[in-house]
């Protein structure tokens, strides 16, 4: 499932389009995770990308003449990739949707599982009700160690469901949220309100750094991930926990773990990431 780094890196790849006129939209498939509007069209075509934002893992383009007039979103859901082609490229089964711009550039959007979505906002995007009760992006100094702490107060389910949830915090999915906590060594299962503040800013630092390497990472490989065959690939990244069931602890040598949390599979490292007792809790509380 793309991941914010992954849609971030697809926005910035998108770049070079900000500006272009759009000369054509063809719809193949109207059956994404809600229909795309029939009449996205007439709403597009002559006009131009005038700006291309992201909240969360929402693509937001903001389209018009001069001054936008609305918002075309995309979201790439399970399976979604959007690809920057030239207009000979030939379209494949699950290409669903392009945009074609006047100078012969394609914007195509392929997605098998069709969850992914384009949606027409007329109004402020972040009115939506997809966008208007998100938290705060993970990269933005409005998600730090004292908003984080003062949050989990009232939560007392697992740190990993929690640091998952979006109106949290947007764009910690299942690998940073298991990556963050290894390195913040803090146990998947430690109950959200029992995290100190130094613990919320080690996670908030983790989680920031985490999503930082994966963009670096991404970027590196972008011209990968628009490559010519029209067929991106997500990048490969290092990781210390996620997907190692049963192999070795890159720091300690302990195996790594895998249970289910919030139907997720939550990989971890039980000597790096010990679970902190009922006891040691009580007697942090009472210092
Ligand atoms: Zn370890």
């Amino acid at each position: 499932m793309p991941e914010l780094p992954e849609v971030e890196v697809t926005r910035r790849g998108l770049l070079p389009v900000e500006g272009a006129l759009i000369a054509q939209v063809t719809i193949r498939h109207h059956g994404m995770r809600w229909p795309i509007p029939a009449d996205l069209p007439q709403r597009l075509q002559g006009r131009r990308v005038l700006k291309l934002k992201r909240r969360a893992k929402y693509i937001l383009a903001e389209i018009g003449t001069t001054v936008p007039e609305g918002t075309l979103l995309l979201h790439l859901g399970m399976s979604g990739r959007l690809c920057l082609l030239e207009r000979d490229f030939p379209a494949e089964k699950h290409d669903h949707f392009d945009l074609l711009f006047a100078d012969g550039r394609v914007i195509r959007l392929r997605d098998p599982r069709r969850f992914g979505a384009v949606l027409w906002l007329d109004q402020d995007p972040m009115q939506h009700e997809l966008l208007n009760r998100l938290g705060p992006e993970p990269l933005e100094p409005a998600f730090n160690a004292a908003y984080l702490f003062q949050e989990l107060r009232t939560r007392s389910a697992a740190i990993k469901t929690t640091i998952m949830d979006a109106h949290l915090v947007v764009g910690v999915g299942n690998i940073y949220a298991s990556e963050s906590l290894f390195r913040a060594r803090i146990h998947p299962e430690t109950p959200a309100n029992t995290l100190s503040l130094a613990q919320c800013e080690l996670l908030v630092q983790e989680i920031k750094s985490t999503l930082h390497a994966a963009l670096e990472a991404g970027g590196s490989s972008l011209r990968d991930f628009f490559g010519a065959d029209g067929n991106p690939g997500y990048f490969q990244q290092t990781y210390y926990v996620y997907g190692r069931t049963g192999e070795a602890c890159r720091v300690c040598q302990q195996m790594i773990l895998n249970i289910r949390l919030g139907q997720r599979s939550t990989f971890f490292c039980p000597q790096c990431q010990p679970r902190k007792s009922a006891v040691s809790h009580k007697k942090r509380l009472t210092k």
